[in-house]
């Protein structure tokens, strides 16, 4: 396990640092996006800014992307498309206000390239409402 994600974040041009392996794997484990509090919830003994500084070091290598929410700011693993000059991770964001879980919706996404005469480097989506299962316990009441 330990040596699939040494070789992730190899081919992503980042040093496989025992807590980037630790931070990596945590997040591979969540489906939702996850904030630096909920992180570093989960690792008792690391500090903060040295769990923030890895989520900006995987950030810039494009091996997380990050959500902003209000004041919040949520980190999701990338793809293996993306790399240290762009992200790609043109998909739709949405944030269940009753569970207050952020989710990729992967599959709206939007076109990889548009006819400009400027340039598009970024473009984020976020879409607020009820997620799916929070809906479902809705009507079963
Ligand atoms: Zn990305
Ligand atoms: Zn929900
Ligand atoms: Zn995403």
């Amino acid at each position: 396990m330990n040596k699939e994600i040494e070789n992730k974040l190899i081919n992503k041009k980042t040093k496989p640092t025992s807590i980037r392996i630790l931070v990596y794997d945590f997040l591979s484990s969540q489906k939702v996006a996850t904030s630096l509090s909920e992180i570093e919830n989960h690792f008792d003994n690391a500090d903060r800014t040295t769990i923030y500084r890895t989520l900006k070091t995987f950030e810039e290598k494009g091996i997380v992307h990050s959500i902003q929410e209000n004041t919040t700011t949520k980190y999701k693993l990338c793809h293996d498309d993306c790399d240290e000059k762009t992200h790609k991770d043109w998909h739709l964001h949405f944030y269940c206000k009753i569970c207050k879980q952020t989710t990729c919706k992967e599959d709206i996404s939007l076109p990889e390239s548009m006819e400009t005469n400027f340039r598009i480097d970024e473009i984020r989506l976020f879409a607020k409402g009820i997620c799916e299962n929070c809906l479902e316990t809705t009507f079963n009441h």
